[in-house]
């Protein structure tokens, strides 16, 4: 059996678990033949016969329904694609699955770039604003941006206490490090 790159078997336990690996086994290993979600429910059930430790519970883990949840999941991700053909017999569709497995580093490209330009986005907007909260309500974590706190007059609309400039240069040492973190992440597969 062809085992998972680790990191796409890391990207698929974060979108639906350890159900989630183990139907990308299936679909990793099937790309030959056409293979339906019930095909896949009933390999990982066999394959997983007998293996005590497996975790979490085998029952939840070996039902069809929770599998084509999953591959919907996988769908939505980019990482699956199906047909379905009507069967004449029974007038219900039958779904056949393959994997996408290929596309995993433009998917992930993509979702690190976008973080990327939320970080940014965000830097620029704590770099533009100044803030602004209540000297008095301390538990109170609400911020104000200057246009909003020169509306107020300067004073906090729960206690009426006096609303004062916030640093916030902690918050943009923060992101910056974050950004840099971005940046180095590695996603390249063998
Ligand atoms: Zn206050």
């Amino acid at each position: 059996m062809t085992e998972l790159d680790p990191l796409l078997q890391s990207f698929l336990y974060i979108i639906g678990g350890e159900i989630a690996i183990e139907v990308g086994k299936e679909l990793l290993n099937s790309v030959d033949e056409d293979i339906t979600d019930e095909d896949i429910t009933e390999n990982i059930k066999e394959r997983i016969k007998g293996q005590k430790d497996f975790e979490p519970n085998d029952e939840e883990i070996l039902k069809l329904n929770t599998v084509r949840k999953t591959l919907y999941k996988l769908y939505s991700e980019k990482l699956a694609q199906f047909r379905r053909i009507r069967d004449k017999s029974t007038g219900w569709f039958i779904y056949f699955w393959w994997h996408e497995f290929d596309l995993i580093e433009e998917i992930l490209l993509e979702k690190k770039n976008l973080l990327r330009q939320k970080l940014r986005d965000r830097l620029e907007y704590e770099r533009e604003n100044y803030f602004f909260a209540c000297e008095e309500c301390d538990d109170n974590n609400i911020k104000y941006p200057f246009s909003e706190a020169f509306e107020l007059n300067f004073r906090c609309p729960e206690c009426g206490g006096k609303l004062v400039a916030q640093e916030n240069q902690d918050i943009k040492e923060f992101l910056k490090e974050k950004i840099v973190q971005n940046k180095k992440i590695k996603l390249s597969i063998d």
